[in-house]
């Protein structure tokens, strides 16, 4: 039987990824939508969180859509209620405040998700496979791309708790620290920040590896033309290449193909997120790795600030 799920924020991904991936699972109905703005068609609209949670007892979870700073009273509202809650990438606007939301859901024995949707990119799990066994050399992170174009007019990107260019450079990390067999942490970082902004616009970031590995990532929001998103591993048995942000994969130069290992087609990283979910829900589970987003509040806390001339849309 479906579970009935509610999203809060009907803004880009909610509409691009959560109501399509929501439409073609059997295992979920959406149920209702909270939006200050609109909803879903034929789905029963709420403008405020407290009254779908007064209204709606029979839906038992809350998929929520918002950007970062906003979230926590909507998940802690959520929890309290006693509804298991999926939250976007990344979970929260600091780790103090994900750390808490996990506590409370443990204390009213429901599940909670930080989702990292990169991390079901389709040949993500193929490339830590192949990496379980292998000696690292290097790693180097090259996330380049256009904010004008995949960021249009969102004011939130650039205030305080936006996240700037770790917005996509979380997804990276969110990567880095699934496909590595070992955990590493910052040592340097240069963040530029606009200076008409409250965000980074780009980072350059270094990491310590436990077998002394080079490791370092690249963000740049100021890159027309092709977009990167790419992630190239050396290790003592050859290269290994993530391009399309973990959607394509080469192994010494062999591009791998597109299946899984039993050979059906890969479904997308937001189908993947919901089943996990589900089974999560079912299984009575917590899943809240914050890994990707203490190496971005590293950056911030460590990070050498330059000051660069103003971006405007
Ligand atoms: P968005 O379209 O700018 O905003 C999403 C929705 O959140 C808005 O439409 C609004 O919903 C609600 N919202 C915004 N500010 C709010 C506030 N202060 N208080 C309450 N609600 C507020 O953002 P998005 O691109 O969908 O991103 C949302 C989250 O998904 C972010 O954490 C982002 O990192 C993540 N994400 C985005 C993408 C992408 O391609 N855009 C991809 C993967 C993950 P209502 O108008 O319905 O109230």
């Amino acid at each position: 039987m479906s579970m009935k799920i509610a999203l809060v924020g009907i803004g880009k991904i909610a509409r691009d990824q959560h109501v399509p991936s929501l439409a073609a699972s059997s295992e979920w109905e959406l149920a209702a939508t909270v939006s200050r703005h609109g909803g879903v068609d034929g789905v029963e609209a709420f403008d405020d969180l407290q009254s779908l949670l007064d209204a709606r007892p029979d839906i038992g979870v809350v998929s929520l859509c918002l950007p970062p700073v906003p979230r926590f009273d909507y998940a802690a509202a959520a929890l309290k209620a006693g509804r298991h809650v999926m939250l976007e990438k990344p979970p929260g606007a600091t780790l103090a405040e994900c750390h808490a939301l996990e506590a409370m859901a443990r204390e009213t024995g429901v599940s909670i998700y930080a989702t990292w949707h990169s991390r079901e990119a389709a040949q993500v799990g193929k490339a830590k496979a192949w990496l379980s066994d292998k000696r690292l050399h290097s790693l180097a992170v090259t996330w380049k791309e256009d904010v004008r174009r995949w960021h249009p007019g969102q004011e939130w990107i650039w205030q305080a708790g936006g996240l700037g260019v770790f917005d996509p450079g979380i997804n990276a990390l969110s990567i880095v620290t699934e496909i590595l067999p070992d955990p590493v942490h910052l040592t340097a970082a240069t963040l530029e920040f606009p200076e008409n902004r409250d965000t980074p616009i780009a980072a350059s970031l270094t990491f310590k590896h436990p077998h002394g590995a080079d490791m370092s990532a690249i963000f740049d929001w100021r890159q027309e033309g092709d977009q990167t998103w790419t992630i190239d591993v050396e290790t003592d048995a050859g290269s290994l290449t993530l391009t399309d942000g973990g959607a394509r994969l080469s192994i010494n130069g062999a591009i791998q193909a597109e299946t899984d290992e039993d050979g059906s087609p890969l479904q997308g990283e937001y189908p993947r997120l919901y089943a996990r979910m589900a089974a999560l829900v079912r299984s009575g589970e917590i899943d809240m790795d914050l890994a990707p987003m203490t190496h971005v509040a590293d950056a911030f806390l460590l990070g050498r600030r330059v000051t660069v001339e103003p971006f405007d849309d």
